[in-house]
């Protein structure tokens, strides 16, 4: 198993080593989830991989095998059928934690849970077609 990457500072970290409490809800060798504290709706929580790192990029694939799975049993275990999986990358895309987390925000309602704005813009489909090809020769 690769070594587990934490930082001393990051509140994160010291949820899953323990040093802060936290309502937790799974914990395994690469993952833990517990309750939001600031929540957006009933149910609202938060998966982790147990690897620090700030953004999706930073974290190896070994240790993101298992966010989804939570997530999906989280959702099932809040009895969520309308809900938003949220993970936010850097601050203008609303990240405050940087240690990387996955959101499981329930909607139960209009009024409750994520609100989401949806800014779309009509695209090109030429540019479109180019960009595709563009974006697939670099992955
Ligand atoms: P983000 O804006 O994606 O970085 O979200 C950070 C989330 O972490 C927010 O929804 C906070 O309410 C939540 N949060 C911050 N500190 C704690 C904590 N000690 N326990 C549980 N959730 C927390
Ligand atoms: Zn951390």
């Amino acid at each position: 198993m690769a070594a587990i990457h934490s930082d001393s500072s990051c509140i994160f970290c010291k949820i899953i080593k323990g040093d802060i409490p936290s309502f937790k809800l799974f914990d395994s060798d690469k993952t833990y989830a517990f309750l939001d504290i600031g929540p957006l709706s009933k149910g609202h929580c938060l998966v982790i991989p147990k690897y620090h790192g700030k953004t999706l990029q930073d974290i190896p694939d070994e240790h993101l095998g298992e966010i989804l799975v939570v997530v999906k049993k989280l959702a099932t275990a809040t009895g969520s059928t309308n809900y938003n999986v949220l993970q936010n990358n850097g601050r203008i895309a609303h990240q405050v934690v940087d240690h990387v987390h996955f959101h499981m925000i329930p909607k139960p309602n209009e009024e409750e849970g994520l609100g989401v704005g949806w800014p779309t813009k009509s695209a090109d489909m030429e540019e479109l077609k180019k960009y595709c090809e563009e974006v697939k020769s670099k992955m």
